[in-house]
């Protein structure tokens, strides 16, 4: 009994000891990185200027350094690569005398995640908003602890429920049609008062939104999608968190975010200009050039100061946890220029690093294809900036392929715009590792943008999968899903996708209730999509396209024997297209199967083009 009551003693003594630390991140690391530095951030309270000691053959203390407030340390660790893994206790003597423990874990290096292929030229990427996509739990729709209670379908601002389990359960429908990829926008905790579906103000960098699921459903998507040959991109934010990030109520240093003092004050007095030519423009003010990264996005998300040695490294281990901890194949980066760009430049190298095969895209919106090149890694025309981003998001060819398809041919207008947004590409270092897309969560949908155009929607669809860039489609494009009762609004662009929920009028997964048009779009990008699985000259042939002429533009994909067509025709009566133009191709007398009619061509003088469309003809061995 004696016994029972002195380890009960103990027992409370310990836990009001580890009480003083509330939390030690990245909350655990591994051994193996090319880089063996570790940066703890300790929180605990009244912890500056504790003694640090670690006593773990192979781990070493480095440096300690005390933060502006007086509740966190940060510990330089040097980790032996040829450490054992294991558990070992971080011991902090306070200046009071008082001794804290935190029990810290090693992990080894799962082997393959150092391989992590990203994705490339041969996936397309499915965009999905997973608030929005399926409620595979219904039990993890609500939580009382978190700020918003507003699970409501009927609102499109409001929570629907969709989550990680929503995702898993419709892996198999996500192979079917034929998508390699999964972009989901962020799954990390939003604990915001209203709007937090959308995952942008993320209020701690460690934790799953519960909303969306656990960390452990997390790593099962991951696993299950690699099963299926899906690789898992994971969209993260390194220029703001939430207004509600646990650190705003305590932070660590006097410059932790930009205009810091604005915000103890009360609400922030600095947004962005958003004048993200700043970064290029040799006129360009300096005051202009600092309210562009440092001034907030919105007031609810306070803007990161990344030129704080502490805080870049926390962002930085913080992505490399997550690619560890899940076995990422890709990030998306937000708002790319929107933080400290030399951060940007180390955070993406320290990534690349550890990850050679890795692949990470940044979101630059602009229609010019001078400031879409200047971030990709390796371009000739960023002067002194050294980018190491490999995937740079590609607005100007998006915007070409929709004024292409929906203008009126004119000398300087219509299919002109595509065929001279391609020729752009000479300003890119690698065109084929840009992502191009139709439309995205942040956009009015495809079919929207088309006035809800079947043909035209397919033709653009067809021209992004089959040019030299990565694909992404976002979900419900192919069961043509629509914001034309309110185009452009954020909250109805991310509509729920049909049959994701119990007792939906329709289902898009397995075609219950769907119309005659909705099927027509599912199949024509179920077609298209696995055919463009196994073309390697899509992939990574070589690109040849010839000057529209009469409302026709012919763009043509060579790789070895292969060879595959696309043939946008605007002519909404039938035209005989005269072959001879295209004879440095070499293709008289050879065969060719349209990829979507199952139809056999002879490309001899000419062929004749029957309705308004896009003609994907892929070249027959003989
Ligand atoms: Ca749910």
């Amino acid at each position: 009994m004696k016994n029972i009551v002195r380890c009960l003693i103990f027992f409370l003594f310990s836990i009001s000891l580890n009480a003083q630390i509330e939390r030690v991140e990245p909350p655990n690391w591994w051994i193996g990185f090319e880089n063996i530095e570790l940066q703890l951030l300790i929180k605990g309270n009244n912890i500056r200027y504790s003694k640090v000691y670690i006593d773990y053959k192979g781990v070493n203390i480095v440096n300690t350094h005390y933060a502006d407030s007086p509740n966190y340390i940060f510990l330089d660790l040097e980790i032996n690569s040829s450490t054992a893994p294991g558990n070992f206790n971080i011991t902090l003597i306070t200046k009071e005398n008082k001794t804290h423990k935190y029990l810290y874990s090693l992990v080894g290096r799962s082997k393959t995640n150092k391989q992590n292929k990203g994705f490339d030229s041969s996936d397309v990427i499915y965009l999905i908003t997973p608030d929005r996509f399926a409620n595979g739990d219904s039990t993890n729709d609500e939580f009382n602890n978190l700020r918003e209670k507003s699970y409501d379908r009927a609102n499109d601002y409001a929570r629907h429920g969709g989550d990680i389990r929503g995702i898993i359960n419709n892996l198999d429908y996500i192979q079917k049609m034929g998508f390699t990829s999964i972009w989901s926008t962020p799954l990390l905790i939003n604990d915001m008062e209203e709007s937090s579906y959308h995952g942008y103000a993320i209020t701690d960098y460690y934790k799953v939104d519960p909303r969306f699921g656990s960390l452990d459903e997390y790593i099962e998507l991951s696993e299950e999608a690699k099963k299926r040959g899906i690789k898992l991109l994971m969209d993260q934010v390194a220029n703001h968190c939430g207004v509600f990030h646990w650190w705003m109520d305590d932070l660590p240093f006097n410059n932790w975010i930009n205009y810091q003092d604005d915000f103890v004050n009360g609400v922030p007095t600095t947004y962005s200009n958003h004048r993200r030519t700043t970064h290029q423009d040799a006129y360009s003010a300096e005051i202009d050039a600092l309210q562009m990264v440092n001034g907030w996005f919105v007031d609810t998300m306070p803007d990161l100061n990344q030129t704080n040695d502490f805080m870049s490294n926390y962002i930085i281990q913080n992505s490399i946890w997550w690619i560890e901890t899940i076995g990422l194949s890709g990030i998306r980066q937000d708002t790319y220029p929107y933080p400290d760009k030399e951060f940007m430049s180390l955070w993406a190298n320290s990534i690349m690093v550890e990850y050679p095969n890795f692949n990470i895209v940044g979101e630059e919106w602009s229609l010019n294809p001078l400031l879409v090149s200047y971030w990709q890694k390796d371009s000739k025309i960023s002067g002194d900036y050294k980018s190491n981003l490999p995937s740079s998001m590609d607005f100007p060819m998006q915007n070409a392929i929709y004024e292409g398809i929906n203008d009126n041919e004119n000398w300087n207008t219509g299919l002109i715009k595509i065929y001279e947004g391609l020729a752009n590409d000479f300003i890119y270092p690698d065109p084929q590792s840009l992502l191009l897309f139709s439309d995205n969560h942040d956009m009015s949908r495809i079919y929207t943008q088309f006035d809800e155009d079947i043909v035209k929607t397919k033709m653009a669809l067809s021209l992004i999968l089959t040019m030299p860039r990565i694909p992404q489609i976002y979900y419900g494009t192919e069961v043509l899903l629509s914001d034309k009762s309110k185009p452009g609004d954020h909250g109805l662009i991310r509509t729920d996708f049909p049959g994701g929920w119990d007792n939906d009028t329709s289902n898009g997964f397995d075609n219950q209730g769907l119309s005659e048009t909705q099927l027509e779009m599912k199949n024509f990008l179920m077609k298209l999509l696995n055919f463009r699985k196994k073309s390697n000259a899509i992939h990574k042939g070589k690109t040849i396209h010839f000057a529209p002429i009469n409302g026709v533009y012919l763009i043509a994909r060579t790789y070895e024997d292969e060879v595959l067509i696309n043939i946008i025709n605007k002519n909404e009566d039938p035209v005989k297209l005269d072959l001879q133009r295209f004879d440095e191709l070499s293709l008289n007398g050879s065969y060719f199967l349209n990829v979507l009619t199952n139809e056999l061509i002879l490309w001899e003088n000419e062929i004749k083009l029957n309705k308004k469309g896009s003609y994907i003809l892929n070249l027959q061995k003989p």
